[in-house]
């Protein structure tokens, strides 16, 4: 590559492809996403023509193969898709993708080619709202000692437990979502994973989860397994695969949360520096007070240092392998705290307003905080850090 055309590299849309991909995503959320988001988040309520009109557009199965109907993109793709629906409703960028990543990527990864061919056209198209079930009542970060069980029966299992905090569980008080990947225990220590589709008997919508801080426009409910009778064919993979398929979607699970982030902190950076040219405060607009200054640079400075880090790692994952879990891991714990510090700035630079529903950015401020909770807390994210680069000094030279 010659210096000239490398120095040219776009990092966040380096082919014609994602260029395309970020045309598309601009205007489906101007026309679309922006004027129904706060309606949805006071209603608390899950937009599923919006869901659907988003697989019309192939956002729900950017990573999956054209042969599924997906758009057969790669994590860059991903990444966009997170980033740009969160500037407008983080709420329903979670349930894209709890749907897209935590459901049909990992059934594309995981899943044996018949269960691809069931699942993933279904995916793409928004015909079904999908989920992915790992937290359970009384354990999330210690997710390994899960209590959710899948017990030999015959030649199948019989699934039993409870899982919670789901997203995408409902799609409202009366209706589940429609397939999920459940991850559960089939021996000591060995976990599997298994696609559960509504209407099987003894799989149940539990407590919905209302009255959130943040993220109200998607559904998130406890889901309740009474010994569900599943086939051989409902599992992914091999009996005892579960901790690795687990761990593979982990990589772009916080990838793309980390995007989310990014989406939430340019809203919020774009609001304060309109706000911070128009109001006026002592006679001059307010951009020319320091401390105003300081919440402006500073929070776009953190966002454009953690948006290089999320689309380089991005640019390094192989979908479906394990390798950048480190970056991934980084990515998150800076993104996370970028954005909730950018919604808490933006809010601040504009008073009072910024308080209020119009402006956006106290919404912003509310979603913002659940990334530093799902997919992994910040502590987790610092045990995991701390863990892998011990292990291996040779991550931290240059
Ligand atoms: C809106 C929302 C949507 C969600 N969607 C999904 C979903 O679709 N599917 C799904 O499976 N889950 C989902 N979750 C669950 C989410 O991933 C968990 O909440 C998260 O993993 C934390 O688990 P926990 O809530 O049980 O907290 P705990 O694990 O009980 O942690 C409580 C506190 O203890 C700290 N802590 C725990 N262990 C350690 C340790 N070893 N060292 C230091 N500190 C520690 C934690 O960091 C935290 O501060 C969702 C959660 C929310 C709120």
């Amino acid at each position: 590559m010659s210096e000239r055309s490398w120095r040219e590299l776009d990092l966040f849309a380096p082919t014609p492809e994602h260029a395309l991909l970020a045309e598309t995503l601009r205007e489906f959320v101007t026309r679309e996403v922006e004027p129904q988001a706060q309606a949805h988040d006071r209603a608390e309520r899950f937009n599923v023509p919006l869901f659907r009109k988003a697989g019309e557009l192939g956002l729900l199965g950017v990573t999956l193969a054209e042969e599924h109907g997906g758009s057969g993109m790669d994590a860059t793709a991903a990444v966009q898709v997170m980033e740009a629906l969160s500037t407008s409703d983080p709420g329903f960028a979670l349930s894209v993708l709890a749907h897209a990543i935590l459901f049909a990527q990992n059934v594309n990864v995981n899943g044996s080619d018949a269960q691809r061919a069931h699942v993933l056209p279904r995916a793409a198209s928004g015909e079904w709202v999908g989920g992915m079930c790992m937290t359970e009542p009384s354990v999330g970060t210690d997710v390994l000692a899960m209590r959710t069980t899948a017990r030999r029966d015959g030649d199948g299992y019989l699934l039993a437990g409870t899982k919670t905090f789901i997203t995408n569980g409902g799609i409202d008080d009366q209706t589940l979502g429609d397939c999920f990947v459940v991850y559960a225990r089939t021996g000591e220590r060995a976990i599997s994973s298994f696609l559960v589709e509504k209407g099987t008997p003894g799989f149940s919508l539990g407590q919905k989860w209302s009255d959130k801080l943040g993220m109200r426009a998607s559904f998130t409910a406890e889901l309740v397994f009474d010994d569900v009778r599943l086939p051989p064919s409902a599992r992914l993979g091999e009996e005892g695969e579960g901790t690795l398929q687990m761990m593979r979607n982990l990589e772009v699970e916080r990838l793309t949360l980390a995007a989310m982030s990014l989406g939430i902190a340019q809203r919020s950076l774009a609001t304060m520096v309109d706000y911070a040219n128009e109001r006026q405060s002592f006679g001059v607009p307010i951009r020319e007070h320091g401390q105003v200054q300081r919440y402006i640079a500073e929070s776009f400075a953190e966002w454009r240092a953690a948006r290089s880090l999320v689309y380089d790692t991005a640019r390094r994952i192989d979908l479906g392998r394990t390798g950048q879990r480190v970056d991934a891991d980084a990515a998150k714990l800076v993104a996370s705290q970028v954005g909730k510090r950018a919604a808490d700035a933006a809010i601040q630079v504009l008073g009072g307003y910024g308080y209020m529903g119009e402006y956006a950015v106290e919404r912003l401020w509310r979603d913002a905080k659940l990334l530093e909770i799902g997919g992994g807390t910040l502590e987790a994210h610092h045990k995991n850090l701390t863990k892998d680069l011990c292990r291996d000094p040779s991550l931290v030279q240059g």
